[in-house]
């Protein structure tokens, strides 16, 4: 993992490089590195699939974010894991290689593999939850392979018939000039074979919607925004093509005493003007029980006092946030005869002191 490569040397940017400059630096070496260019050459493989794996993370403003800040490490944290294979590529950058060869970017045969769906899961947890990390079931709803046709997407006992137009290959080709231009066969539109009697249950699709459970470890100190990846938990491909997979988009409910600011946790402690004014020590909850804090005498409004490493834990699994607390001083609002007495004595106290000081200032 540590001798990963630089994402920016990879596609030879430097780090301040913008979107455009990286998208045409990686179709650079999209081209140069493609696998219908290189048969059999395992190092184009490899810088193909490096090459891949930076744009991926270089052109996602967040991921680049992660990257910049924490490195390799840091994305790891967030379930990245780069792509396991071409047709995860081809299928996450399908735009590209349209544009560069003005098809999918591969022979698409009739046996041709496609993986399925990404899906996005919005899911809300708690404060807690989200401080200490949590597992849980969620349900999606995602496209699996048919069962009463295996997938096949023929009425059982029927297969399906060779496309007449393309001859079974899914393209046509017609040339042009000095190029031989093939597109997609609009017949059978790629498939290579037509279904003549489609699969009632599927309608042909070989893919019917169905509602699965899946369990997700939720990590300690995602936040509102963070997004995990369930490899192979989206919808399943088609012709054995593997599944895609499942994003789950953590959003964090608030907290009626903590804030959240990234791992620190921000809270007010109210305290009376007494115990301002002649310290205390007072009870005050946090992520892991109730702690003591210690008000200083002639404590002021506003004042900030600070638990170390009782905020929440890095997602990058070492190291916590603090918890810090402002403290809000309260005036009492309902005084009893005998508190008003008081207070009047003290008051006199105050302007008697007051008095001298300004009467000594102005003799000087
Ligand atoms: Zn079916
Ligand atoms: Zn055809």
């Amino acid at each position: 993992m540590t001798t990963k490569r630089d994402y920016y040397e990879i596609l030879g940017v430097g780090r301040n490089a913008d979107e455009n400059e990286i998208k045409a630096s990686y179709r650079k070496l999209a081209l140069k590195y493609h696998p219908d260019r290189n048969p059999g050459d395992k190092k184009a493989e490899d810088s193909f699939k490096e090459a891949a794996e930076a744009y991926e993370v270089l052109r996602d403003p967040e991921k680049r974010g992660i990257y910049d800040q924490y490195g390799h490490e840091g994305l790891q944290g967030t379930g990245f894991s780069g792509f396991r294979g071409f047709d995860d590529i081809f299928s996450s950058f399908g735009d590209i290689f349209e544009e560069l060869f003005g098809f999918g970017g591969r022979r698409r045969s009739r046996s041709a593999a496609r993986r399925g769906a990404d899906l996005r899961y919005d899911l809300t947890i708690s404060f807690m939850d989200a401080a200490f990390g949590v597992e849980t079931e969620i349900e999606v709803a995602k496209l699996e392979s048919c069962p009463s046709c295996q997938g096949t997407g023929c009425e059982s006992g029927t297969t399906p018939e060779n496309c007449r137009h393309c001859g079974g290959s899914g393209r046509i080709s017609r040339s042009q000039g000095f190029f031989s231009i093939q597109t997609t066969c609009p017949y059978c539109q790629g498939e290579g074979r037509i279904i003549s009697y489609p699969c009632p249950e599927c309608r042909g699709t070989g893919q019917v919607e169905q509602k699965k459970e899946v369990s997700v470890k939720i990590p300690a100190g995602v936040d509102t925004g963070s997004r995990l990846r369930l490899t192979n938990e989206g919808e399943s491909g088609t012709r054995g093509g593997p599944p895609g997979d499942l994003y789950i988009f953590i959003n964090v409910e608030p907290h009626e005493f903590f804030k959240r600011n990234n791992h620190d946790v921000i809270c007010q402690i109210p305290i009376s003007f007494v115990q301002a004014a002649m310290g205390d020590e007072i009870p005050v909850p946090t992520l892991n029980g109730e702690k003591k804090l210690r008000i200083r005498k002639g404590t002021q409004p506003g004042e900030v006092f600070r638990f170390r490493g009782e905020g929440i834990p890095s997602l990058r699994g070492y190291g916590r946030g603090d918890q810090i607390m402002e403290v809000v001083v309260k005036t009492p609002t309902h005084l009893t005869k005998k508190q008003e007495a008081l207070l009047k004595e003290f008051a006199n106290l105050e302007s008697a002191k007051l008095s001298s000081r300004i009467k000594k200032m102005f003799s000087n």
